[in-house]
C-alpha cells in the first residue's frame, strides 16, 4: 500500500512486549481448520449500497472439531451448511474481534469439507471493504464500485480466514448490469447474458494468495493495454479519461521487465491492471492487489490542464512501489503484521531504485535523503518503535502503516544494500523469492538468504536497526592524525531513554568523494581514522547510513566554510543533521543558520530546495510569535537571489528540476510575505480567471496556492467558483483543499462548514479538515469533535482512530492536549491510541522548539542581519 501523511511515528504495544513473546498474545483464528479455495459469487446492488454473496470454501479440517471460526464483519448470514453433515450449525458473531463461530452438535470429522454460506453485506461510502465512489460526468452522476482490503477488510466482502499467513486460491463470479466493465485479479473466463440487462462474469482462478490481496471493481470504465513480455498490462479508468492514462501504461510497461529481472521471477499472473478510482482516502493512495492495483486517480492519471512535473514523478514512483509489491508482498508475504515493514520498507526503497534506473535526471537518491529525514524526525521521539514491532490485533495493524515502517524501512534497506554491495543484495533477494514463492516469511528469512550471498554477515547490523528503536549518533572529533568516532543514541527530547548499541556501517570520504575509510562503529568499539592533513573528511559520505553525525566545533566550521565543495548528498546530510541536532539541543542553532548563508544558485537544485524547505519548516514553528517577521525578512533575503536566477517563467527546454525548484521558491517567498511575489501571483490569478490557458500546470499550482493562502473573501469566492465548476474529480479535490488553507480564520471556518455539505465530493470532505489543521489545529479539532457523526461514513474504520490525532499533531501549543485526550477517552479504543501518543509527543516537541530553540535563531539573526 502507498500511504500519505507519514510524518509521524507512534508507539505500538507496551514496551514490555517483545517480538519474541508476541505470537502467543496475537488475536488470530484457530489453526485446526484452514481454507484452501474459495468459490465466491457476488451480486452488488449499487443503487441501494448493498450486496448479496454466496461462498463455498474448501476446508482442510486438521482434527475433529465442534467449532469453525472465521472472520466476518458487517455481514448478515443466511443459509450455512457443511458437506458431510446434515446438521445446520448455530452461528454466533463477535463484533469486536470481527469473527463468526459456527458450532456443531456432532464433531466435524478431520479431512476435506466444503463450507457454504449465503450472506449479505454493505457497500461503503468510505474506501474500505466493498465501497462506492460517486463522481460527476457530463452525462450526470455515476457510481463505480471497488474493494480495498488491506489490512483486514476482506471480511467485509466475504466470510474468510482474513490473515496474511493464510493463503488460498479464489474463483470469483459477479453479476452486474451488462454494460459495465468488471475487473478482478485475473482475466475473465466466461460472460453469460442474463435477463434484465444483466451479465454474470466469472474470473479465472487466482494463484494461492492472502485474502487482503483480493480485488474486484466495476463501473463505466475504459481500458487501455498492451502486451509486455507475454503479460497483458492495462490501465483502467472511468470512461473519457483514457488519454490521461498513457503515461501510467508506459511506466508500468517499462518497469515490468525490470522487476522480472531484479527478482529473477517472471510476473506470475497473465495480466496486470492499474485501476484508477475518483476520490481519495485519509489513509492510502494506492493498493497492490495482485494483478489489479488500485490507485486513487491523482497517483495514476495526468491531466494536461493541472498535472505538474512533480505529479508526473509521483505517478511513476507510486507505480514503481505498487509493482514491486507484486513480488515482494504478493508472491512472498509477511506471515503477520509484525513484519509489515518487510513489504513496505522494500517497496518504498524500490520507489527510488527502479525509477532511478530509467530517470537518473530526477536524482531520486538525493530525494531519498529527504525521506530518511522524515523517518528520523519520528524515530528521535519517545513515541517511536522498532521497525519490527509486535502487533496484537487488526486495529494495531492499521497503525503500523507509518513513517517508521515505510521510510525508516527503506533507509535501512538502502544502508544494507550499500553495506553488502548491490549485486550481492540482489542475489540474496532472488534466492529469497525462489525459496518462498507463494508462501509466507519472517524478516530473518531475508537476512538468512542475504548472509549466503554476501561476503560479510548482515544479520547483526540488520537486527540492530530493525529490532531496536531510535537513531545512532556518531560524535566526531578531530585528532592530530584524523578523526575519532564514538557512537551513542540521538534523541529529540533528551534524557530518560535507554542507551542502545548499534553496529553502524560508516563510510568516510574526502569532500571530493575519494573513499578514506569503511567500517563498523559501535558504542563498545569507537574508531580512530587516519586522514591526510590536507584532506577535508566527510562522515556518512553519500548519506546511505541511518545515523546522525555530530562534528566537533572545529570540524564543523571547516566543513561549513567549504560547503560548496561537498557532494550534493553530503550537503543535504549536513543541512539535515545540523538542523535536527540544533532543534534537539546537541548543537547551537546558529550552526544550521550559518550553513543557510551558503545558499547560492550554484548549488544543486535539490539542495536549494531542501534548504528552502528547512526555512519554511522553521517558519511554521514561528506561527503567531512576534519574532516571525524578522525570520521571514531573513527568509526573503536568502531566497531572493535563488529566485532571481530562475525567474517567473520557464525557459524553453529547461531542466525539469529547475521547474520544480521555481515552484518551491515562489511558494516560500509567498509564505515569507514577499509583497512583489504575492502581487504578481494575484495578477496572474486574475488573468487565469479570464483564460485558464494563461498558466502552465506548474505555474497554476503555485499561483493558486499563494492566492489561497493569502485569500480575502473575494478571491476565496473566486476559488470556490472554480471548485464548483471543475469538471474533473482531480481538480475538484485540489480546489476544495485550497479553500481550507487560507490564513484568514473566518474563511477557514467557511471551508469547514462547506465540508459538511454534499457540494464537496464525499471522500474529499475529511481532507478539508486535514488541510485546515495546518494553521488552526485547535479550531479544526473542536469542529471535528462537534460534527464527528457527519464524517463517520466517509472515513474508513481503520483510520478513524488516527484522524483526530493527526488533526491535532501540527499544534504548537500544548493547550490542545487535554482536548485530544478527552476525545480519545470516549472515542478511541485503548489499544489503538498510538497516534494520540505520537501526536502529543510532537506537540510537546513543537512547544520546546518555540520556547528554547527559536530564541537561539533570533539571537543569530540579530548578529547576522
Ligand atoms: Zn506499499
Amino acid at each position: 500500500m502507498h500511504t500519505r501523511a507519514l510524518l509521524l511515528a507512534l508507539a505500538i504495544g507496551s514496551p514490555a512486549v517483545t517480538a519474541a513473546d508476541a505470537p502467543q498474545q496475537r488475536v488470530v483464528l484457530p489453526t485446526d481448520v484452514v481454507p484452501t479455495h474459495y468459490t465466491l459469487a457476488v451480486i452488488p446492488d449499487a443503487a441501494h449500497m448493498s450486496f448479496t454473496g454466496s461462498v463455498q470454501i474448501d476446508l482442510d479440517v486438521k482434527r475433529a472439531t465442534r467449532q469453525i471460526e472465521l472472520n466476518a464483519a458487517d455481514l448478515g448470514f443466511g443459509k450455512v451448511s457443511l458437506s458431510g453433515t446434515a446438521e445446520a450449525p448455530t452461528v454466533s458473531f463477535d463484533t469486536r474481534q470481527e469473527t463468526a463461530t459456527l458450532s456443531f452438535q456432532q464433531p466435524v470429522s478431520a479431512g476435506h469439507h466444503v463450507l457454504s454460506i449465503d450472506y449479505s453485506g454493505k457497500i461503503n461510502q468510505h474506501p474500505a471493504g466493498f465501497f462506492a465512489l460517486d463522481y460527476d460526468t457530463p452525462a450526470g452522476k455515476k457510481r463505480a464500485l471497488f474493494t480495498q482490503f488491506e489490512n483486514s477488510d476482506a471480511r467485509r466482502f466475504l466470510p474468510c480466514w482474513d490473515e496474511p499467513g493464510v493463503k488460498s486460491t479464489f474463483t470469483l463470479t459477479v453479476t452486474l448490469p451488462a454494460e459495465q466493465m468488471a475487473i478482478a485479479n485475473t482475466p475473465i473466463v466466461k460472460t453469460e447474458k442474463l435477463p434484465g440487462g444483466l451479465a454474470r462474469i466469472t474470473f479465472q482462478q487466482s494463484p494461492k494468495m492472502s485474502s487482503y490481496l483480493l480485488f474486484f471493481g466495476a463501473g463505466d470504465f475504459e481500458r487501455i493495454h498492451r502486451k509486455v513480455d507475454g503479460v497483458d498490462v492495462g490501465v483502467v479508468v472511468q470512461r473519457g479519461d483514457a488519454a490521461q492514462a498513457g503515461y501510467a501504461l508506459d511506466a508500468a510497461s517499462q518497469l515490468l521487465p525490470y522487476y522480472e529481472d531484479y527478482f529473477g521471477v517472471k510476473f506470475p499472473l497473465p495480466k496486470l491492471d492499474l485501476i484508477g478510482g475518483p476520490g481519495q482516502s485519509q489513509f492510502f493512495g494506492a493498493m497492490e492487489n495482485w494483478g489489479a492495483i488500485f490507485y486513487f486517480e491523482r497517483d495514476l492519471l495526468l491531466d494536461p490542464k493541472i498535472s505538474t512535473e512533480e505529479d508526473k514523478r509521483q505517478v511513476y514512483v507510486v507505480i514503481a512501489h505498487e509493482m514491486a509489491h507484486q513480488w515482494f508482498g504478493d508472491l512472498v508475504t509477511m506471515a503477520w503484521w509484525d513484519d509489515l515493514w518487510l513489504n513496505e520498507g522494500f517497496a518504498s526503497w524500490m520507489e527510488y531504485k527502479a525509477p532511478d534506473h530509467f530517470n537518473p535526471d530526477w536524482k531520486l537518491w538525493l530525494r531519498s535523503v529527504d525521506a530518511k529525514e522524515e523517518a528520523m524526525r519520528a524515530d528521535a521521539r519517545a513515541s517511536t518503535h522498532p521497525i519490527i514491532t509486535p502487533i496484537y490485533d487488526v486495529l494495531q495493524a492499521s497503525q503500523a502503516f507509518d513513517g517508521i515502517t515505510y521510510e525508516k524501512g527503506q533507509a535501512v534497506i538502502r544502508m544494507l544494500e550499500d553495506y553488502v554491495g548491490a549485486d550481492a543484495f540482489r542475489d540474496g533477494v532472488r534466492a529469497y523469492m525462489k525459496a518462498h514463492a507463494y508462501g509466507n516469511t519472517v524478516t530473518d528469512d531475508l537476512w538468512a538468504e542475504l548472509d549466503k550471498t554476501s561476503r560479510q554477515s548482515i544479520t547483526q547490523v540488520a537486527h540492530d536497526f530493525t529490532l531496536q528503536p531510535g537513531i545512532p549518533l556518531l560524535r566526531v572529533s578531530a585528532t592530530p592524525k584524523g578523526l575519532h568516532l564514538v557512537q551513542e543514541r540521538f534523541t529529540a527530547d533528551g534524557s530518560g531513554k535507554p542507551a542502545l548499541d548499534w553496529h553502524v556501517p560508516v563510510s568516510i570520504a574526502s569532500d571530493a568523494g575519494k573513499p578514506l575509510w569503511h567500517g563498523l562503529v559501535s558504542s563498545g568499539k569507537p574508531a580512530d581514522v587516519n586522514v591526510p592533513a590536507d584532506t577535508l573528511a566527510v562522515v556518512n559520505a553519500g548519506q546511505a547510513g541511518y545515523y546522525r553525525t555530530l562534528y566537533d566545533a572545529a570540524s564543523f566550521a571547516r566543513l561549513s566554510a567549504r560547503f560548496g565543495s561537498l557532494k550534493p548528498a553530503d550537503q543535504l546530510g549536513m543541512l539535515n543533521d545540523s538542523k535536527a541536532l540544533g532543534l534537539a539541543g546537541y548543537q547551537p542553532m546558529g550552526d544550521f543558520m550559518q550553513l543557510t548563508t551558503q545558499a547560492s544558485p550554484a548549488l544543486d537544485t535539490l539542495v536549494s530546495q531542501q534548504l528552502v524547505d528547512h526555512l519554511t519548516d522553521l517558519d511554521d514553528y514561528y506561527q503567531g510569535l512576534p519574532s516571525q517577521a524578522a525570520f521571514r525578512a531573513y527568509g526573503r533575503k536568502l531566497v531572493a537571489p535563488l529566485f532571481a536566477a530562475v525567474g517567473w517563467d520557464a525557459k524553453a527546454n529547461e531542466d525539469k528540476n529547475v521547474t520544480i525548484l521555481r515552484s518551491s521558491l515562489i511558494d516560500a517567498l509567498g509564505e515569507f510575505d514577499d509583497p512583489a511575489i504575492i502581487g504578481e501571483a494575484k495578477q496572474r490569478f486574475a488573468a487565469y480567471l479570464k483564460d485558464q490557458r494563461s498558466l502552465s500546470p506548474d505555474m497554476r499550482e503555485v499561483v493558486l496556492g499563494i492566492v489561497a493562502d493569502h485569500a480575502d473573501a473575494t478571491t476565496w469566492e473566486q476559488l470556490h467558483g472554480l471548485a464548483k465548476a471543475a469538471t474533473s474529480n482531480l481538480e475538484k479535490r485540489q480546489l476544495y483543499r485550497w479553500l481550507a488553507q487560507a490564513r484568514d480564520k473566518s474563511l477557514v471556518q467557511r471551508a469547514l462548514d462547506l465540508s459538511l455539505t454534499d457540494e464537496v465530493p464525499a471522500t474529499t470532505r475529511p481532507a478539508l479538515l486535514s488541510a485546515a489543521s495546518h494553521y488552526y489545529p485547535e479550531m479544526v479539532l473542536e469542529f471535528f469533535i462537534a460534527h464527528q457523526d457527519a464524517y463517520t461514513a466517509v472515513i474508513e474504520p481503520a483510520s478513524r482512530s488516527r484522524f483526530a490525532p493527526r488533526l491535532a499533531s501540527s499544534a504548537r501549543d500544548t493547550g490542545i492536549i487535554p482536548k485530544l485526550e478527552a476525545y480519545a477517552a470516549t472515542n478511541i479504543p485503548a489499544n489503538a491510541r498510538g497516534d494520540v501518543v505520537k501526536a502529543e509527543t510532537s506537540i510537546k516537541e513543537h512547544a520546546v522548539i518555540r520556547s528554547q530553540r527559536l530564541p537561539e535563531v533570533d539571537a543569530w539573526l540579530k548578529t547576522h542581519s
